[in-house]
């Protein structure tokens, strides 16, 4: 009995010091490297505290069941055993909790699209606030997003919060989708949490769908479309070129870049800056936008020639009826062509580009093309085209423009509208609607000027449905345009634009509808685009914002009225499958 007493005395000392360093944190925390939260050292101490409290009593009751001083000496050593264990559990340090938190992913399916998210704590720690971000990739739409834990949100970007993770757990985040774009998709996804991670590499992961190809353009019949022009009165029009009148656009295109002033306007500018500002990017977008058929050669006299009238006196503006502004620059261009005779052989040219000096009285920028016999001749050789541009005015797009006057092109704005509404037809899709635009001509005016073959076209004659996958107007090769010829004069056109085109200023990429009249002249509507949808307050597109159809979020994919409907049904973010159907 004395030593139970005895023992009971030291365990009652054994418990008072350890009540006292259980809420002293110095003594606890100094023994262990173990981490844990704050949250999980309260807890170790709250059961540390319950033990020491009830331990002496458990021990008086032990001792006067069990008079064995065998029994009482294990009883007393499990006791401590337990007493220890608590007390090391305690003593965890508190600090900022380290997790190698990592992530993988798998993407699986064909239409049907799905990417398993694994995320796995690698410890050491518990890893708190874990959150899964995953920016879905263009061209898949969510179905849904789970999680083997916590919830996940849905949006444009599906974020999960997984909550804390103990050390080895592991979640799947698994996101079902629907995918409307063709090709490979690569889907990439982020983890974080709030705790910090000694390892940041397995942080993010990626996974790359398989190749879902879009169906091969068909083999389907060549066709030719020719929308014959009725009259000789109009110069300029979208159907099939009079060479008697215009410059083949195809093969080589000589032109001779001439720099004029005037005895009331001279110049001395250096004139290698304004070769360099406009004549490269003119030469490189007829040859990307003919894919290689048209090669525009420019040479120069580089220094200025001086005329023997005055700028005023060449009247170099748009007044007044056609023949007579072709009779004024046919004037002018006869005495710059005698500026430049002792300088030049002209026998290597069939063009002229003019930039004249600037003059208050002088705003030049035409395209005045001759017809054969009414051209200015020099060194045996008959100049039938000029491209004038007094400065600043001498930039690639407004040459590109005045050259395409050169091939027959119309102006596709209206004349008798105020530029905005004017240029409304078009927008920034074409050239000659004059917005300074530099993309590619409209697949109908390429056809026109023999940059496409019939091969690279499908006629739907009668009423059908077709369905083609068309490639890009800006990159060379496949089926290009869908054409519904609709009358003698008139047709539709579907074809798909990128915004692959260097410098190109196109606002958007789709399959574009519009409709052609070679019977309207220069200054009208002879090519119309038919917008997806009318969205005023857009303005990226110039005066047609929303004209391409399209796949993905926000977009229209179909286009339908009273003579056909078209639906695009996949893309691989170049091509794009159509099918249309001719009512
Ligand atoms: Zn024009």
């Amino acid at each position: 009995m004395r030593r139970g007493v005895l023992g009971l005395g030291v365990v009652a000392a054994c418990a008072a010091a350890v009540l006292v360093t259980a809420f002293g944190t110095s003594s606890i925390g100094a023994a262990s490297t173990r981490t844990c939260s704050a949250a999980e050292r309260a807890k170790h101490v709250k059961a540390l505290t319950a033990f020491t409290r009830e331990l002496v009593a458990k021990r008086r009751a032990f001792f006067r069941a069990h008079p064995d001083a065998a029994a009482r000496r294990v009883f007393v050593a499990r006791q401590q055993a337990r007493l220890g264990a608590l007390k090391r559990a305690a003593s965890c340090r508190v600090g900022p909790e380290r997790a190698d938190v990592a992530v993988s992913m798998s993407a699986s399916g064909g239409a049907e699209l799905v990417f398993r998210i694994v995320v796995l704590n690698r410890g050491p720690g518990r890893a708190i606030a874990v959150s899964v971000n995953d920016p879905l990739p263009h061209g898949v739409e969510l179905v849904s997003a789970t999680s083997t834990s916590g919830s996940c949100s849905r949006g444009a970007t599906v974020t999960c919060s997984l909550k804390s993770l103990a050390p080895g757990t592991k979640v799947t985040v698994t996101i079902s989708t629907h995918r409307y774009l063709a090709g490979v998709i690569e889907n990439a996804v982020s983890v974080d949490a709030a705790t910090s991670d000694p390892r940041s590499a397995n942080n993010a992961a990626t996974a790359r769908s398989t190749d879902v190809p879009l169906p091969a353009a068909s083999s389907g019949p060549a066709c030719a479309p020719e929308l014959s022009f009725p009259g000789p009165r109009a110069y300029f029009h979208l159907g099939p070129t009079n060479y008697a009148l215009y410059q083949q656009a195809t093969g080589r295109l000589g032109m001779l870049l001439l720099f004029v002033d005037f005895p009331d306007a001279p110049s001395s500018a250096p004139t290698g800056p304004i070769f360099t500002a406009a004549v490269p990017a003119l030469t490189q977008w007829y040859a990307e936008a003919s894919y290689g058929r048209l090669t525009v050669a420019v040479d120069q006299v580089t220094n200025w020639l001086r005329l023997p009238k005055s700028a005023l006196a060449y009247d170099l503006h748009y007044r007044g009826d056609y023949p007579g502004i072709v009779a004024r620059h046919r004037a002018f261009l006869a005495d710059a062509v005698a500026a430049a005779d002792p300088l030049v052989d002209f026998s290597r040219y069939s063009t002229v580009l003019i930039v004249a000096a600037p003059h208050p009285g002088t705003s030049a920028r035409m395209g005045v093309p001759f017809a054969a016999g009414s051209g200015v001749v020099a060194d045996g050789n008959e100049l039938r085209g000029l491209v004038v541009a007094a400065l600043p005015l001498a930039n690639p797009p407004d040459l590109v423009h005045e050259t395409g006057h050169l091939f027959g092109l119309p102006d596709i704005y209206d004349f008798s509208l105020p530029f905005a509404e004017g240029t409304r037809n078009l927008g920034r899709w074409e050239p000659m609607s004059n917005t300074g635009s530099l993309a590619h001509f409209l697949g109908w005016v390429k056809w026109k000027l023999g940059w496409l073959d019939a091969a690279q076209l499908r006629c739907l004659d009668a009423a059908a449905t077709l369905e083609e996958t068309i490639s890009p107007i800006e990159t060379p090769g496949g089926v290009k345009l869908v054409v519904l010829p609709t009358s003698g004069t008139t047709a539709t056109i579907v074809e798909v634009h990128t915004l692959r085109s260097v410098r190109n200023q196109v606002c958007d990429s789709g399959v574009i509808v519009y409709s052609v009249d070679v019977r309207a002249p220069s200054g009208t509507a002879a090519a119309r685009i038919r917008p997806a949808r009318d969205d005023p307050a857009s303005t990226e597109c110039g005066a047609i914002p929303r004209a391409a159809l399209d796949l993905g979020p926000g977009e229209v994919a179909s286009y339908e009225d009273g003579e056909l409907k078209v639906d695009v049904v996949g893309s691989d973010g170049r091509s794009y499958r159509v099918r249309v159907t001719r009512k």
